[in-house]
């Protein structure tokens, strides 16, 4: 029998694994915007996330898959119009991975767990990392109750 995985423990559980879904079943479960970034690494216009500007406590968990991924104490104002951050909640909470689209070489960020694009990291952060986490917005869900 399937356990219920209606319990915390259980959901923390569930993304610790490899999150593994088809196309098809991401577009139904993501929202259109959601979809757009995670899954076909897209990005949402600057100033319009509602985490762009967000102060509150708390940690940003991956909107596909749950998983933790940046905690608010992570957070700073970069001015760009998305949600940056110094560094990664746990390290492997994301992998990075070389992007030569758009005639630029970046580094794209993704969820380890679940594979969805999050944004792009760039060494010009401030604080003893020098890494800026350049996030979308509809990427996170921000988890009020798990802080630190
Ligand atoms: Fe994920």
């Amino acid at each position: 029998m399937a356990p219920a995985r209606t319990g915390g423990a259980l959901r923390n559980l569930a993304v610790m694994s490899d999150v593994s879904k088809t196309d098809e079943e991401w577009r139904q479960e993501l929202t259109p915007e959601q979809y757009e970034v995670l899954r076909r690494k897209g990005t949402e216009p600057a100033f319009t996330g509602k985490y762009a500007f967000t102060k509150d406590d708390g940690m940003y968990r991956c909107a596909g898959c749950g998983a933790p991924l940046f905690s608010s104490d992570a957070k700073f104002d970069s001015g760009t119009g998305w949600p940056s951050f110094t560094e990664p909640a746990v390290a492997d909470a994301v992998e990075l991975h070389e992007d030569r689209s758009h005639g630029m070489r970046r580094t794209e960020v993704t969820c380890k767990a679940c594979g969805g694009h999050l944004g792009h990291v760039f060494p010009d952060g401030p604080g003893p990392t020098g890494m800026r986490y350049c996030i979308n917005s509809v990427s996170l869900e921000l988890d009020p109750t798990a802080g630190d």
